[in-house]
C-alpha cells in the first residue's frame, strides 16, 4: 500500500492503518488547521478522490 498524498510506500503498521504516511498526515492536519479561502487544499482533494 502506497501513501495517497506522496505515493510512496506506507512501511509501519500505523500509517498502514491510517492509510497515510506520518509526514503527510502532520501535513493534513496544517491544512485543516489553515482552512483555504474556498477551495481545498491539494491534500484534501487527494483524499476525498481515495476515499
Ligand atoms: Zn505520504
Amino acid at each position: 500500500m502506497n501513501c495517497p498524498v506522496c505515493n510512496r510506500p506506507l512501511k509501519s503498521k500505523k500509517s498502514i492503518a491510517k492509510g497515510i504516511g506520518p509526514v503527510c498526515e502532520k501535513k493534513l492536519e496544517q491544512s485543516k488547521n489553515e482552512p483555504p479561502e474556498g477551495q481545498l487544499s491539494f491534500v484534501e482533494e487527494t483524499v476525498l478522490v481515495i476515499k
